[in-house]
């Protein structure tokens, strides 16, 4: 039988096990707080912060919200941000991406306080996950890692291909799966959009991560007998229902199901740990700046 991983029910448990930590930094006086900021009115960005602020709420992290006019010049976002760095109540925050085309956003993520960017996605914050001394995982990559443990995959001495390389998710997770450490020490494949005979590297890998954005781009006949796939791909797809449309991953889930020993489904398997994860770099962005030790 394959395992169905159920991110969901991951997700839940990482959030249970948080709300100590987040009652030991309130006792003190120092309640997690963390902030969204979205410049523009882009309906799926809305989307997404909604729902982290309801997360937080759900868990009892302060939420605050900074909107900026989408037709704004960098610098009202600047100006944003650097209230953001100055703000003692607020551990950490995240810009939503996209931000608008005359934003840039590397210039954006420069600007965020190492100590307070929570998405992990500073170039000191990259500098540290290479080196081995990350402050903050990415969420989607920390999900995914957090995901193989509770399905109880032991990445030492695997072979995992990666689908993907882009700065959020395929390049992180990889830099985190070839670290010398107990949830690393595996053998990574990165592979884009210029890789040469993909389902061969996806066909010999014991693990595989779909991250391109491509929908059901991995099928069955790409996965080798036994192997787990995390699929980290959400697409909207058209369809015959009220919506007009639906999600879909970039795994072809029933014929890769038919191969597979464990797989995630779409949604329900890496979105929900992306959330949870991004409430856990909250808590131990507070837990650093109050200093005040909490187990995580
Ligand atoms: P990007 O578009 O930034 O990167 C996609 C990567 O996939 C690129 O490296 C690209 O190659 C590669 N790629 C595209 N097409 C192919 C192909 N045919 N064969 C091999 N590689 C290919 O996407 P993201 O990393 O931001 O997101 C990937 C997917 O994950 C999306 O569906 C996104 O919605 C989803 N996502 C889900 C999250 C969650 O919480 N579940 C969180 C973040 C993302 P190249 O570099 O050559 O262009």
């Amino acid at each position: 039988m394959t395992e169905i991983i159920d991110g969901n029910a991951v997700a839940s448990q990482i959030r249970e096990d948080l709300t100590d930590a987040i009652e030991t930094l309130a006792d003190a006086g120092a309640r997690p707080g963390l902030a969204t900021v979205l410049m523009g009115d882009d309906p799926a960005s809305e989307t997404y912060v909604n729902m982290k602020q309801r997360d937080c709420e759900e868990v009892g992290i302060e939420s605050y919200h900074v909107d900026v006019d989408g037709d704004a010049p960098p610098e009202t976002l600047y100006d944003e941000i650097g209230e953001l760095n100055g703000n003692d109540d607020v551990h950490g925050y995240i810009v939503q991406a996209p931000v608008p085309d005359h934003v840039d956003y590397r210039e954006v993520i420069r600007r965020v306080d190492p100590a307070k960017d929570v998405d992990g996605f500073h170039p000191e914050n990259v500098g540290r996950l290479v080196a081995g001394d990350a402050r903050f995982r990415p969420c989607t990559p920390h999900g995914v890692q957090k995901l193989l443990e509770a399905a109880d995959v032991d990445t030492e001495g695997t072979d995992v291909t990666i689908v993907g390389r882009s700065d959020i998710v395929g390049k992180p997770l990889a830099n985190l799966l070839i670290q010398k450490a107990d949830d690393g020490n595996a053998t990574v494949t990165v592979c884009h959009s210029r890789t040469d005979d993909l389902a061969e590297k996806t066909r010999s890998a014991d693990i595989v991560v779909a991250a391109a954005g491509v929908p059901q781009l991995v099928d069955g006949s790409m996965v080798g007998e036994g192997a787990v796939v995390i699929d980290v791909g959400v697409n909207r797809v058209d369809a015959d229902n009220e919506k007009g449309y639906e999600l879909v991953g970039d795994v072809e889930f029933e014929s890769a199901k038919e191969k597979a020993s464990a797989i995630t489904p779409v949604p329900g398997g890496v979105g929900p740990m992306t959330r949870a994860m991004l409430l856990y770099n909250t808590v131990k962005a507070a837990s650093l700046q109050e200093d005040i030790d909490v187990e995580l």
